[in-house]
């Protein structure tokens, strides 16, 4: 009898896969996905199976030691799914296997627990045994500042900080570590709602989506519904049929809106369990809610990009709400997925049913829709008895001259914003930078105090008077004269950020009451969810903030939205910044009036003339999109064309230039048929936390040569990344 062998995929270490021989009591067990523990050396390794085999090149194969969590192997889809993955991003499988097993899961433990994290001895006594400033005394503030013990996954995501030295600090005795069962999540009792009687349109689109999820085969559907049509309630009666079905459903949505208004919406309709994913949730959180749908005894999935990994079981539905979102895209690292077009590519291997919906597709799924490979559904009007908004532009040149100087505020804006104020109305003001002053700099030498680890000007903050790094989180106090040419009087600062506007708004309306959301109010787990409620129970009258503000949230009382500058994205060099800036706009006025009171929207800007911002007053998705589509085909963009960027980045300038260069030589020596391959540029963002950045960009029209280039792209080494993103979001940074 002929031997069995496999190769194993290592978590960690070796990227290529190994060879193992297969102990006869294993013989049965051995599955391609199966996760597994090898030695390597004289120490055990975790790794996947890849590939099972009757004979090995090696002369001495070792035997695999043991099978872990056999219930965890990948069902043959979804190793399929990653083996495609790891084709279209370039990635190694190694990488892309990490995005299917949670951590806890790989390791092979099945812990449920949770971990929290306390402090042990008084505030004052523990900063005596931590350096000054660093990591050490941030975790101290915040547990002293906390009432109770915190989970310690994610303060440390939240404080950016590793476990080491919290390790250090509980050997210490100064913390105390605890570990306390994970209550059942869908313990907690919700008001029921029933499914809501459905318009017309609502009606057709929902029983396109049945038909297909009837024919047991893979369709895939485009809603377009403007902002208040009803797609949530289409979700969820599809979501119901596909239970009715005893099939599965996973509905992703924007990491942003992952509030708790998504989940409570869901948990209010649907009596069964459900699993909620995404990376806020403690490890043991998301090991709870993976072993619930491996065991079936979860069916609904809600989560941000990575929830399209789910083991859901029998799956039929796959739900992308705002699907034209960039979080659902991975760009930090390997695999620089998209999670719409993976749970496009799933759905097609699981003979699902897969639904986007937005009031502003994506280009790409629109022309998919228009040439017939998405099944188009428009929701034309808001669902309930709400007008849409009406939406008037404001030259902010002239409100300046009017005003004397800079002002924040049109007498447009200003006059809205009074009248809400007297009849108890809400406003929502947004302006995409957070701060009070955008950089400091010196009026004498034009010198801009800069990140001494990123090229980027730093931020002045008001509330901890500091200036911060907006790319690395580096700060330090404002200096008293300029660094470079030593003057103390010249030092001025420029541009303004949210926290400005706040003052602003107090110097202006002394007694209005004012919330402020953007990331710096937003630090604390639940903080995003207590301002919002705050805000619906109407303990303000304005709610300032960044793009954090735009998206999914239901504010009914709030009936005035001013965007104070509309034309920093503008301004970015980039093929997709007219379609973000019109996403963004029509997200924005959709919060304004979304009851019965109407809703007014008042978009500032210093280019009143730009033509995406009469179409985004219009609201008039289709024309920007016929005029988009012809400028993508004119200048040969996606969806005409296929992008792969190319980025490396090392502290070495000149040698992670050299490499970029030589790379992108190889390439055009290769001359692949169809493709362009544009010249070497330092990225958007030149320098990010000491590394040098360089990147060009391959254009092809033929997505076959694309894998033919793929041998030709160094792999990353210690001292040079190199980092392929396959249809990247921009081209600029
Ligand atoms: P979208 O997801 O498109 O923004 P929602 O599903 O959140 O829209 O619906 C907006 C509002 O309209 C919600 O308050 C919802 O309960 C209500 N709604 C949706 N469909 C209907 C319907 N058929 N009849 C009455 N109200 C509806
Ligand atoms: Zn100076
Ligand atoms: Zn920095």
């Amino acid at each position: 009898m002929s031997e069995t062998f496999v190769e194993v995929v290592l978590d960690r270490s070796l990227a290529r896969p190994l060879d193992y021989a297969v102990p006869a009591h294993l013989l049965l067990h051995v599955k391609v996905g199966a996760r597994v523990e090898v030695p390597l050396k004289n120490v055990l390794k975790q790794g996947t199976i890849s590939a099972i085999k009757h004979s090995s090149e090696f002369l001495k194969v070792r035997p695999i030691a043991r099978l872990l969590l056999p219930e965890a192997t990948l069902s043959p889809a979804l190793w399929k799914l990653a083996d495609w993955m790891s084709h279209y991003y370039a990635a190694p499988l190694q990488k892309v296997l990490k995005c299917f097993f949670p951590p806890n899961v790989r390791k092979g433990v099945k812990q449920k627990q949770l971990q929290r994290i306390a402090l042990a001895v008084p505030k004052e006594e523990a900063l005596l045994h931590v350096v000054k400033n660093g990591p050490q005394t941030k975790l101290i503030e915040a547990l002293a500042a906390a009432k109770e013990p915190l989970p310690l996954a994610e303060l440390l995501t939240t404080l950016q900080i590793s476990r080491s030295p919290v390790e250090t600090l509980a050997k210490k005795k100064i913390v105390l570590i605890e570990a306390v069962p994970i209550a059942d999540l869908s313990e907690e009792e919700f008001f029921q709602t029933r499914p809501k009687s459905l318009n017309k349109e609502q009606e057709e689109c929902l029983a396109k989506i049945i038909s297909s999820l009837e024919s047991k085969q893979f369709a895939s559907h485009l809603i377009h519904g403007v902002t208040g049509s009803g797609k949530t309630e289409v979700y969820m009666q599809a979501i119901q049929a596909a239970l009715e079905q005893n099939r599965s459903a996973i509905l992703l949505v924007p990491e942003i809106a992952l509030t708790s208004q998504t989940i409570e919406r869901l948990r209010a309709r649907f009596q069964q369990k459900i699993a909620v994913l995404h990376h806020k949730k403690s490890l043991g959180e998301r090991t709870a809610a993976w072993d619930d749908l491996l065991k079936n005894e979860a069916q609904i999935v809600v989560g941000a990009r990575s929830a399209i990994f789910a083991p859901a079981q029998n799956l039929g539905l796959i739900i992308i709400d705002e699907e034209h979102d960039g979080s659902y895209k991975q760009s930090d690292e390997a695999p620089c997925y998209h999670g719409r077009d993976v749970a496009v590519m799933r759905a097609h291997l699981e003979k699902a049913v897969v639904v986007l919906g937005s009031a502003t597709p994506s280009l790409e799924s629109y022309a998919n829709a228009k040439k017939g490979k998405y099944i188009l559904s428009t929701l034309s009007s808001r669902a309930t008895s709400a007008p849409m908004p009406k939406v008037q532009i404001v030259d902010m040149k002239t409100a300046c001259d009017k005003a004397g100087g800079f002002t924040h505020f049109s007498e447009e804006l200003i006059e809205a914003l009074r009248q809400r104020v007297e009849v108890g109305e809400q406003a929502l003001l947004f302006l995409n930078r957070r701060g009070y002053r955008r950089q400091q700099m010196c009026g004498g030498c034009r010198h801009v105090l800069k990140c001494p680890h990123c090229d980027l000007a730093l931020t002045y903050h008001l509330s901890s008077n500091i200036l911060s790094c907006h790319l690395c989180n580096y700060q330090r106090e404002t200096p008293r004269e300029c660094p470079s040419c030593r003057s103390s009087e010249s030092l001025e600062f420029k541009g303004f950020g949210t926290e400005h506007v706040e003052r602003s708004l107090h110097a202006l309306f002394p007694s209005i009451r004012t919330l402020r959301m953007d990331r710096d109010t937003t630090q604390q787990k639940n903080s995003h969810e207590e301002l919002f409620m705050q805000f619906r129970a109407h303990k303000a009258d304005v709610l300032i903030g960044t793009q954090m503000i735009a998206k999914g949230f239901h504010f009914p009382s709030a009936t005035l939205v001013g965007v104070l500058n509309a034309d920093t994205a503008l301004n970015i060099p980039d093929f997709r910044s007219g379609e973000q800036v019109f996403q963004l706009l029509t997200q924005v006025a959709g919060r304004a009036g979304r009851s019965e009171l109407p809703g007014e929207v008042i978009i500032q800007t210093y280019i009143p003339d730009h033509p995406i911002l009469a179409l985004a007053a219009a609201q008039d998705y289709n024309s920007f999109y016929a005029s988009e589509i012809e400028e993508r085909k004119l200048f040969s963009y996606p969806p005409f064309c296929r992008l792969i960027k190319i980025l490396f980045s090392g502290e070495d300038a000149a040698a992670t230039e050299r490499l970029a260069q030589s790379t992108c030589s190889k390439i055009q020596e290769l001359k692949p048929e169809g493709a362009e391959i544009l010249p070497v540029l330092p990225s958007g963002h030149p320098k990010i936390k000491d590394l040098y950045r360089f990147q060009f960009i391959i254009k092809s029209i033929n997505p076959r040569v694309l894998e033919s280039i793929f041998p030709s792209i160094p792999a990353s080494t210690p001292e040079i990344l190199v980092k392929i993103d396959v249809d990247p979001l921009n081209t600029f940074f």
